[in-house]
């Protein structure tokens, strides 16, 4: 499974004289959509951190969706959308004493946890909160996995949840995230496993819940991997697994369960993309004596791009689509050699293209304006515009979390 470049966003882009990221809008309300169809009746609470925009969080909040919040500065750019404070959850476990007390004057009521220490500190600043426990995951099969930091056993879930209710919260969940960009089906089938023995364990505690969170990892589906080969993740067999976990989950729980999922990276990856331009195309030679093509863009890792960690994008050269190519290694603007476009052989890039091209950087809009430096070697973040049903909006500057 891959992603055409829609029309809509293609005309946006040849529109765009100057770098900027552009978002659809009509492109994420038609994912969001479709996330739905295949989820039914699954709340969804975007992890705003995959993308800070205020027009693309109200887009979402006229949807339906609610917002995964990691700090109570996430949490006041949710509410800027208009949507009630319910429809908001601080999914980071990670929080201070006074993260805390913020999150409940600004009327947050459900905290994720994962730690006995943590769950006194909701106690004693959230009084009453509803409580879901983050399970452990391994990671595994996923670029970015997440394992680690966060996330209890079974056996410690069923601590921190016991003394949740000892302390006069409510345990109303649990929850897992089985690491971003996850590209097999198989890590929900064993979250779900995780989650099943943990329901089972709680309620011989007499626990029962009322949620459960399948958290993010959903993929985007334009992305490279390292060596510039397409990732294709197999997104209906994660849906199908998905709805069969939620099954045996409903089958195991005493009570009624709902469910819950915070995509990040799904519902916005593949709805951006980033209008740049070409530095230089130059050749040297190389320490082993062959000539090489390098081609110096005018956004990298510091600018947008900070995920080239571990991926590559596609790219389009409009204006060049035939004529000669040659084999060049990709790199961004900055005086930093980790500014480059993955590992491996080049890319075929148009032999005739000039400084000042434009070229479109596809499938970059999730954590592009979150993971960016704030002018690293004097490359500003880029600003961004939006795109819905055939008319562009002006071009702003990110205020993020403000
Ligand atoms: C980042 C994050 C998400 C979103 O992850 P994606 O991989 O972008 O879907 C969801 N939940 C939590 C708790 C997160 O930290």
């Amino acid at each position: 499974m891959s992603v055409d470049l829609p029309a809509r966003l293609s005309a946006a882009l040849a529109a765009a004289t100057s770098d900027r990221i552009v978002f659809d809008l009509t492109g994420i309300e038609g994912r969001y959509a479709q996330l739905l169809r295949e989820l039914p009746q699954t709340a969804v609470r975007f992890a705003l951190k995959a993308c800070p925009v205020d027009e693309v969080l109200s887009c979402l909040a006229e949807q339906g969706a609610g917002f995964d919040a990691a700090s109570p500065a996430e949490i006041a750019q949710a509410l800027r959308t208009g949507v009630p404070a319910d429809r908001i959850h601080y999914g980071n476990t990670v929080k201070s004493d006074a993260d805390i007390a913020e999150a409940h004057r600004l009327g947050i009521r459900t905290f994720a946890t994962d730690s006995v220490q943590d769950v006194a500190a909701i106690a004693a600043h959230a009084p009453g909160a509803r409580v879901f426990c983050r399970l452990a995951t391994s990671g595994e099969g996923a670029l970015w996995g997440l394992s680690r930091k966060f996330g209890c056993t079974r056996d410690d879930a069923v601590r921190v949840l016991a003394a949740a209710a000892a302390a006069g919260l409510t345990p109303a969940g649990l929850s897992v995230h089985v690491g971003s960009q996850q590209l097999t089906a198989d890590a929900w089938r064993q979250a779900c496993d995780a989650l099943g023995d943990t329901i089972a364990a709680l309620d011989e505690r007499g626990i029962r819940l009322d949620h459960v969170n399948l958290g993010g990892g959903l993929p985007a589906l334009g992305y490279l991997d390292r060596q510039g080969r397409p990732l294709d993740p197999p997104l209906d067999k994660m849906f199908a697994v998905i709805r069969d976990g939620m099954e045996q989950l409903r089958h195991i729980s005493p009570a009624p369960l709902d469910f819950v999922v915070e995509p990040g990276r799904h519902l916005v990856a593949d709805h951006g993309a980033v209008r740049a331009h070409v530095y230089r195309l130059t050749t040297r030679e190389q320490p082993g004596g062959d000539r090489a093509h390098w081609l110096y863009l005018s956004c990298g890792k510091f600018n947008g791009l900070y995920e080239l960690d571990q991926l590559r994008y596609r790219l389009v050269f409009p204006g060049h689509r035939s004529g000669d190519s040659v084999p060049a290694v990709i790199a961004g603007p900055t005086c930093d050699s980790d500014d480059a476009y993955g590992a491996g052989p080049g890319t075929r890039v148009p032999a005739a293209v000039a400084s000042g091209d434009p070229v479109w950087i596809l499938s970059a809009g999730a954590y592009a304006t979150s993971y960016t430096t704030l002018g690293f070697n004097g490359f500003r973040p880029l600003p961004y515009s939006c795109t819905r049903d055939g008319h562009t909006g002006p071009v702003r500057t990110v205020e993020g979390t403000r």
